[in-house]
């Protein structure tokens, strides 16, 4: 089992500023391995249909690889000796970086995703370094042990758990400071395999009006943080862009400001999702989700609310927190989920503006609540559950009838 814990760092004014030393650096060889690799497919691929057939052909060179790029460490240091001051594991994980994002332009990974052409980093791009390999009892009263930094404090707001080691360390520099990131590992824990009451399903549908509707017809209000505070952000925004010289110490100051406010409310967001998550976990076993396609909706004219809900990051920690409970969570096909009767099955139209779900079946509800159950019942059919009698649900028999018939036309 692999956990990851994040630890406020307090390093002293030196530190922080080899860190900083360190970071800057770190990026100049990230960009100058990626510009090599860049290079050798500009100057060495030749689209062969458009070649003529006598040429005289330069010898090929090398591909630039990981452990070409690796070895070739020795010749940055001798050239540029400030190198040697950076831990060789540090500077060695740069060029693991490197390799990584230009795989995953070249190559889909294994979910058929590819990445997009690799940039060149500035300053604020390049915000961590990591120590691939950590020793047993590198945090001893209050600090952590960086190798070649030294001992550096530690706010350490709880203990690691018990049996755990420490196996990566990753430095961070965010906006409010310095935070290090310890990737822990026990292989003695195995993942728990879920073991679930079936009776304790729900279904959730995500929404705009409330964050979200749970098929027992609970609702979870939308906080809608970066839109309270948008006129800060926007005083904020103001300030900086007022300060036209860059490179001053103003402009910093107010870019700072900035950032922190957006550090602000990233983290508000967070602390929303892990909550409701939790109350999720804790209360129910199966968790049915539709399967929300995010980055199309984010294209659309909704999309500051969506990405303020910020759907895609809640769905990931419920899925997270599920598993490390041992409850099990099913994503649905959204399609139609909205507009079918969640008690006879037949398509009702509605539009956004339509928040009231009213059926020639007789059947009357929330239009949310109508797609909360529609997705507990997809559930039942995508995860081989058998229909749980629904006599908690407020609308009761209808459920039943609706699955058999979303089944029914599922499999049909
Ligand atoms: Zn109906």
């Amino acid at each position: 089992m692999r956990i990851a814990y994040q630890y406020r760092l307090r390093p002293t004014k030196s530190q922080s500023a080899q860190m900083e030393t360190w970071l800057n650096l770190l990026r100049m060889q990230y960009n100058y391995r990626l510009a090599e690799r860049f290079r050798w497919w500009d100057e060495n691929r030749c689209p062969i249909n458009a070649c003529p057939l006598v040429c005289s052909i330069a010898p090929l060179a090398d591909q630039p690889e990981y452990y070409g790029q690796k070895r070739d460490l020795v010749q940055t240091k001798t050239k540029f000796p400030e190198y040697i001051d950076i831990y060789s594991d540090v500077l060695q994980d740069c060029i693991g970086r490197v390799k990584k994002t230009f795989d995953r332009f070249l190559k889909a990974d294994s979910s058929g995703k590819r990445s997009g052409r690799p940039r060149f980093k500035q300053r604020s791009r390049y915000r961590s370094f990591t120590y691939p390999r950590m020793k047993a009892g590198c945090i001893r009263d209050k600090h952590i042990t960086l190798p070649k930094i030294g001992e550096v404090k530690l706010i350490q707001h709880r203990p690691i758990p018990e049996g755990f080691t420490i196996k990566t360390c990753t430095v961070v520099h965010k906006a409010d400071g310095w935070y290090v990131t310890l990737s822990l590992c026990d292989d003695t824990v195995p993942t728990i395999s879920p073991d679930v009451n079936q009776e304790k399903a729900v279904g959730i549908d995500l929404g705009l009006k409330d964050f979200l509707v749970t098929s027992d017809n609970e609702t979870v209000p939308i906080p809608q943080f970066a839109r309270s505070s948008e006129r800060r952000r926007k005083v904020l925004n103001k300030a900086l862009s007022r300060k036209r010289k860059k490179g001053t110490k103003r402009r910093q100051i107010a870019g700072k400001r900035l950032s922190k406010h957006y550090q602000k409310v990233a983290r508000q967001r967070k602390d929303f999702h892990y909550k409701v998550a939790n109350w999720l976990v804790r209360k129910y076993d199966i968790i049915a989700h539709e399967d929300l396609n995010i980055k199309g909706l984010a294209k659309t004219r909704l999309s500051k609310s969506i990405l303020d809900a910020g759907w895609g990051e809640f769905i990931d920690l419920v899925r997270l927190k599920a598993e490390s409970a041992g409850r099990l969570t099913v994503a649905v096909n959204p399609s139609g989920t909205t507009q079918n009767c969640s008690g006879c099955g037949i398509n009702v139209p509605k539009t956004l503006a339509d928040r009231w779900h009213s059926c020639s079946c007789g059947l009357e509800l929330d239009r949310d609540l109508n797609a909360a159950i529609n997705i507990k019942n997809l559930s039942e059919c995508v995860a081989g559950v058998p229909p749980v009698v629904a006599t908690r649900v407020a609308v009761g028999h209808w459920v039943n009838k609706a699955h058999r018939l979303l089944c029914s036309s599922r499999i049909g």
